[in-house]
């Protein structure tokens, strides 16, 4: 690559959802930060975020988080990550708050909300746009500070990387014109692998890059095969993203009911074993969905807790404060992801991961409901942290092999994308092969 190809930060962030933009935040001032994304900054699923984020209410609180979260993950949960992402918790509310999110408040104290296998309503929210109200707060911010460039619709297609330690990653513009960009450090914040599914919550462009470039570069990963499957999602015959009906709905008093009209489950179980007997009841009714019915619940606190539920299902032709709605499970959350320790640090020298593409354990085989923006953003703010606790410099190494960058290889970028998916799919198979011989 020609030297006017070569772009030189001090970190490179790949993801503009909450895990790549907290971390930014969190950089020294003097580092020179760039953060690239696929879409535009607001298509990430951290923006579609609805039932809430956790926090510890209190030390009281402490024992029973802990075993909720771990009781969710079947105890394959790293207690030190749990441990870690609990006792951050309401540090990280705090600094959401200064950054002027506006949870739900009544006489000016904080709103707890509850959701699925959680002991006690320990759920901060905004209506039924939890992500949206923390991400939009986040983007705000980092578009405020004059250290950080945003560059959207930019494609981080390969890292640059040798004798594994990570120089950077090899960019794609929106015009198709490839750049290195070279880094000190550089975070993969690249978010879930929905869009490897056709039925997902998640943005279809979540196509799991970061494995992807993981797997290329022999970068660890770890529990790639535990895939959460959302039990409620809004039933539908179009294709695209499936609309979810957040957890919270169920928290509140919503229950799930058969073909003839009956309760069929414990809607408060972990998701797997909701979405489980879903499948069940839906094969024993010989229908594609089951029914979800909020009859339970408030019109006035349907209107005013889940707007964007209720118009939602209005426009699919369900008013949910009269008649229940179809619902059925969808892929939409990554449990496991490239390996990480409690610092963000991945296998590979100078390369951390942050948020759904990170695997550090905590959430173990399953995830707690509201945990993930959570643990998204605990421990961006730790990878930031380890990050400026170094001197950065652009060392002769990065400039040599971003000169010998050759753009041929990247010259096909649907035939590029076509083999990071099949290669990460079959990485997924391999690992589910070895845990069925264990
Ligand atoms: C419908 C829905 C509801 C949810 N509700 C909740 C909830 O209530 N509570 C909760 O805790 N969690 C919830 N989650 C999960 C949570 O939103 C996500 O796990 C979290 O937001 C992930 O954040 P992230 O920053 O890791 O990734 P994302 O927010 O997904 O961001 C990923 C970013 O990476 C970029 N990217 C990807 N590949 C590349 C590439 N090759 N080059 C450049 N950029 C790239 C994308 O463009 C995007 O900017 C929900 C998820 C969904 C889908």
């Amino acid at each position: 690559m020609q030297n006017n190809d070569i772009i030189e930060t001090d970190v490179l962030i790949a993801g503009t959802g909450v895990a790549g933009l907290f971390s930014a935040l969190y950089l020294s001032p003097d580092r020179r930060v760039l953060i690239i994304t696929k879409e535009e900054c607001e298509h990430s699923d951290s923006f579609l975020a609805q039932g809430g984020i956790c926090v510890l209410r209190g030390m009281e609180d402490y024992d029973s988080f802990f075993e909720d979260t771990l009781k969710a993950g079947h105890f394959e949960n790293s207690p030190a990550a749990v441990h870690t992402m609990i006792s951050s918790s309401r540090a990280v509310i705090n600094q959401l708050v200064a950054f002027g999110v506006p949870f739900e408040r009544e006489n000016g104290n904080l709103c707890y909300t509850r959701e699925g296998a959680h002991k006690v309503p320990r759920i901060l929210y905004h209506q039924d746009t939890t992500g949206d109200a923390i991400t939009s707060c986040l983007l705000k911010e980092a578009r405020k500070r004059s250290n950080i460039t945003i560059m959207e619709h930019t494609t981080m297609v390969d890292l640059i990387a040798e004798d594994n330690h990570c120089y950077g990653a090899v960019v794609r513009l929106k015009d198709g014109t490839l750049k290195s960009v070279l880094a000190h450090d550089t975070i993969l914040a690249t978010g879930g692998i929905g869009g490897l599914y056709s039925h997902s919550t998640n943005f279809p462009h979540l196509t799991g890059d970061g494995l992807a470039l993981s797997l290329k570069h022999n970068v660890a990963l770890q529990n790639i095969d535990y895939i959460q499957i959302h039990p409620t999602t809004l039933y539908s015959k179009k294709p695209g993203r499936r609309f979810l009906i957040s957890e919270s709905v169920r928290g509140e008093g919503a229950i799930l009911l058969n073909a003839a009209g009956e309760r069929f489950v414990n809607e408060l179980q972990p998701r797997d074993i909701v979405a489980k007997a879903i499948f069940k009841q839906m094969e024993l009714d010989g229908k594609p969905y089951v029914r979800l019915s909020l009859e339970k619940l408030d019109r006035e606190m349907i209107l005013h807790h889940f707007p964007t539920i209720y118009e939602r299902c209005l426009e699919e032709g369900y008013d949910v404060t009269k008649e229940p709605v179809p619902v059925v499970p969808a892929q939409h959350y990554f449990m496991g992801g490239i390996k990480i320790d409690l610092e963000g640090r991945t296998s590979m020298r100078h390369l951390y991961a942050a948020g759904e593409t990170a695997c550090n354990g905590v959430h173990g085989a399953n995830r707690l409901a509201s945990n993930s923006l959570l643990e998204s953003l605990v421990f961006a703010q730790r990878a930031a942290f380890d990050i400026n606790c170094r001197k950065s410099h652009i060392s002769d190494t990065a400039v040599k092999l971003a000169k010998a960058v050759s753009p041929e290889q990247y010259a096909d970028g649907e035939q590029l994308k076509k083999t990071y998916r099949e290669q990460v799919l079959a990485a997924i198979e391999t690992e589910k092969g070895h845990k069925n011989h264990e």
